[in-house]
């Protein structure tokens, strides 16, 4: 633990890492009011299929409207909330209110399913799988229509009872995501152990790719592991039409980045989504 190295320890983290004491104070302490007084809200970032141009998942992502603090991105609060503890009713609050969204979109027509980040700290809970079992019942949505994102290092540890609390999410039709591929440990006996669905390679190999033909080979090679293991392979990060040419050609399977749309909130989403994402043909 760091505290326990003393404060020099902060000099061996990257200055994106460290976190200002007295910011972290601030964020901690007015925490669990945020959570009471609602000031978190979720946008949505689209991952579109290459080939069936259909908007395939809509991805949650947190963000806090602090009263004193403005604007807040997950950088600035998600690593707080998982020192504290915080990040389990957060997370909570997350599973819901993404499942209640994809619940309307879904009564609305829009048959997409939401894409919701989970922290290592939820994951390890021995409730995790109760914990998205009662949002799904209390949101009515179906279990394909969630897709849980989780990264390789979450996945290494060989614990029973999460490999067995995955599989049973699994067989009911939860989709699962590997997020950030690539940054981890990437192990791939893992991938089939917990029968992902899905590899989202991280934007830093993204980018690269689209400078040096090296990178591109390492992306082109992620994309191969993951159609040999019959999974779908979806960039992150896209930004221009470039990286967008070159990931076509290498056999992406879908997109997702600003290149395409940013994070939208809720209402943007619904304008998307009518331009974008066919509707099912049911009357409502
Ligand atoms: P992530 O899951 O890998 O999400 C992708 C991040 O890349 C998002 O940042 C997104 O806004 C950003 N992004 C999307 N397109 C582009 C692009 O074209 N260019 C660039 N440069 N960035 C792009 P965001 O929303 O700040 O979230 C950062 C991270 O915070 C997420 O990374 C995820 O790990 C975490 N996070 C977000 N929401 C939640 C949540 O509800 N729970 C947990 N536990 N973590 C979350
Ligand atoms: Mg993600
Ligand atoms: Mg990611
Ligand atoms: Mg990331």
């Amino acid at each position: 633990c760091a505290k326990s190295e003393g404060k020099n320890t902060y000099r061996f983290f990257l200055p994106s890492m460290t976190v200002d004491v007295s910011d972290h104070l601030r964020i901690h302490n007015s925490f669990r009011q945020g959570l009471e007084r609602n000031e978190f809200i979720l946008h949505y970032q689209p991952q579109v299929g290459v080939f069936s141009r259909k908007v395939e998942a809509m991805e949650a992502l947190v963000r806090w409207d602090h009263p004193e603090m403005g604007f807040l991105y997950p950088k600035r609060f998600v690593p707080v909330a998982e020192t504290t503890g915080m990040i389990i009713p957060l997370g909570e609050w997350v599973l819901r209110e993404a499942c209640q969204q994809a619940s309307r979109w879904n009564a609305q027509g829009f048959r997409v399913p939401v894409s919701v980040n989970i922290s290592g700290i939820q994951l390890r809970r021995k409730n995790f799988e109760a914990t998205v079992l009662d949002a799904l019942a209390w949101s009515g949505l179906s279990p394909e229509l969630l897709e849980l994102e989780l990264t390789e290092t979450m996945l290494l540890e060989e614990n029973d009872l999460l490999l067995k609390s995955i599989a049973r999410l699994k067989e009911i039709g939860v989709r699962l995501a590997i997020d950030d591929f690539g940054t981890g440990y990437s192990n791939l006996a893992y991938l089939k152990r917990f029968n992902a669905d899905k590899i989202k390679i991280d934007q830093i190999f993204v980018h690269a790719g689209s400078q040096n033909p090296d990178q591109q080979g390492i992306v082109r090679m992620i994309a191969g592991i993951a159609h040999v293991l019959g999974l779908s392979a979806v960039a992150e990060g896209v930004e221009t039409s470039h990286q967008m040419e070159y990931l076509v050609e290498i056999g992406i399977d879908s997109i997702q980045g600003n290149f395409l749309s940013k994070p939208l909130d809720r209402v943007s989403c619904e304008e998307y989504l009518l331009r974008y994402c066919e509707r099912s043909g049911r009357d409502f």
